[in-house]
């Protein structure tokens, strides 16, 4: 028999952006009935970095779990749907490709159609993404559907995920958090105090302090107090992803919301749109060794569809993360335990990832060593899965002759990731692990986009005799006309979830 659990009594969080408040939410749903009292302490004098636009599918997950109901949130937070990016100009200028969420095709003699793809395509057959992929149909006309529940093809191959105001969402979430009980201080902490176990005490500007059994550092990219206090140490990734700028300027909504992300490659560095229902959130992410911010500004500006509402927003970053993102009774979420460029919207979800894999590791008084090993193992296995998917965006492009694009072509590529693109290019299989965020088919959407293909195809997939292949794609490619005439747009969907009547 082990010793008694001494539960938590009290928690600290440490700031009020998009992670304070989704700790808030979820821990004080989960926390109910504990007795654990729940602090969440934010200087209104200090912003958030607030641009975390667009999610991916698994924000449903996030959504669900704190009990929020889906058609209200889309509603407060002005959100529109998202399909998937479309990349432009990243293999070369004028060629684009898409990364869309759902499936493709479908399983032919147990094995995943990607292959039959790359076969249908390399012996001269000229159906695309767009014939075969319901979400790149719906996407490239503007137009919606919700995944059907009998899962059929192609309704049930779709998934989606959603731009949304990361202002208005930490707002949304805060009035959850504090329905169920979480407590707001408007203070500016000017100093924790270290202990043998990790944080003592925060202190506060007007000479008053706190102090709580466990700390959430949610404090943005400084780390307040895993790093100022802490000094957990920061693991650089900048020799692999160089970005390290990004300029916001958000301008009028579209007339026609796009129900995707453009992701569009620029001199040194990409431009993301994204259509919301009040406005179109833009911005250039660049590297400041290869572009200064004036001609960034410029590019930006120069890119845009529209005047920006407003000044313009510069922000620096460093990709990476912390060595530790759990040191004794503080754990960092957020920008406070790392960041990857924002090229496929993977921050946010590395917030909630953060927080479920708390949730499976929730420590008492004791803070379990082991616990915490666990957790930052798993987090460096998490970012460095997204940090390679991230490269082979930028490995394969053809740019010959840009610098920047010269220099990320030429990059000494993580191991992982040079294994992962001969696999596929000398066999076309892929081979994702259980758990982690990007599928199969993810990989196989970025390496088909940048113009990767496999020398020699799978030996069980010729098994399947072409014709009946073809026959079957023949099928897909006729079903998927009639379903992409008959959807409707993107904005007939938002008009008739907004209309006040409607309660789906
Ligand atoms: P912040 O938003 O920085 O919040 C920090 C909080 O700490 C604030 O409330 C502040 O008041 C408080 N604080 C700091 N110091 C103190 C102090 N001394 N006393 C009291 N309070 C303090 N993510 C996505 O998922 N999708 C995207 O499309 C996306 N786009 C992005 C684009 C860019 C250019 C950048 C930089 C990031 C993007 N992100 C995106 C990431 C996303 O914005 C962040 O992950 C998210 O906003 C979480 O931020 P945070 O809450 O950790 O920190």
């Amino acid at each position: 028999m082990g010793s008694r659990a001494q539960p938590l009594r009290s928690i600290c969080i440490v700031g009020g952006g998009t992670a304070g408040w989704s700790a808030a939410a979820l821990l004080s749903r989960v926390l109910q009935n504990s007795g654990c009292r729940i602090t969440l302490v934010e200087s209104s004098a200090i912003p958030t970095v607030g641009v975390g636009e667009a999610t991916i599918p698994p924000i449903f997950d996030f959504l669900r779990n704190i009990g929020a109901d889906e058609l209200e949130f889309i509603r407060r937070c002005q959100a529109t749907f998202k399909l998937g990016i479309q990349f432009r100009d990243w293999l070369h200028r004028g060629h684009s490709y898409w990364h869309p969420f759902g499936n493709l095709g479908v399983t032919i003699n147990q094995r995943p159609f990607h292959h039959y793809y790359c076969k249908n395509r390399a012996e001269g057959h000229g159906e695309t993404l767009a014939d075969l992929c319901p979400s790149v149909a719906l996407a490239e006309d503007c137009k919606f559907a919700f995944p059907s529940l009998d899962g059929n093809w192609p309704g049930g191959a779709i998934a989606y995920a959603l731009h949304f105001d990361a202002g208005l969402v930490a707002a949304f979430l805060r009035q959850h958090a504090e329905a169920a009980g979480v407590e707001r201080l408007d203070r500016r902490i000017v100093r924790a105090e270290r202990s043998d176990k990790g944080i003592d005490a925060v202190h506060f500007d007007n000479g008053e302090s706190l102090s709580a059994d466990f700390y959430i550092d949610c404090s943005g990219f400084r780390g307040l107090l895993i790093e100022e206090t802490l000094g957990a140490g920061f693991e650089d990734w900048r020799h692999w992803l160089p970005c390290d700028s990004a300029i916001a300027a958000p301008t009028a909504a579209q007339v026609h919301r796009a129900p995707y992300t453009v992701a569009s490659a620029g001199a040194a560095g990409w431009q993301w749109r994204i259509p919301l229902q009040h406005r179109t959130g833009n911005g250039l992410v660049y590297t400041s060794e290869f572009i200064s911010d004036t001609d960034a500004h410029k590019e930006l500006l120069g890119a845009l569809e529209g005047e920006p509402l407003g000044d313009p927003r510069l922000l620096r970053f460093t990709a990476g993360l912390r060595r530790r993102a759990w040191v004794g009774n503080c754990l960092a979420i957020g920008l406070s335990a790392g960041f990857l460029e924002p090229l496929e919207s993977t921050s946010i979800h590395l917030i909630h990832t953060g927080l479920n894999r708390l949730l499976d590791l929730f420590p008492d008084r004791n803070f379990d060593p082991a616990l915490i090993a666990a957790y930052n193992g798993d987090v460096h296995r998490e970012y460095a899965h997204i940090r390679d998917f991230l490269l082979l965006h930028y490995a394969p492009n053809r740019r010959m002759g840009e610098p920047f694009w010269d220099y990320m072509r030429n990059l000494e590529l993580p191991d992982t990731l040079t294994e992962k693109i001969e696999l596929f290019t000398r066999t076309g299989r892929i081979m994702s692990k259980r758990r982690e965020l990007f599928a199969d088919i993810s990989w196989f959407y970025v390496m088909h986009g940048m113009g990767l293909q496999p020398a020699t195809t799978d030996p069980l997939v010729d098994l399947a005799a072409f014709g009946e292949v073809r026959k079957i794609i023949g099928q897909l490619s006729a079903t998927m006309r009639a379903f992409r005439a008959a959807a409707p747009t993107h904005d007939a969907i938002l008009d008739r979830l907004l209309d006040p009547a409607e309660t789906r």
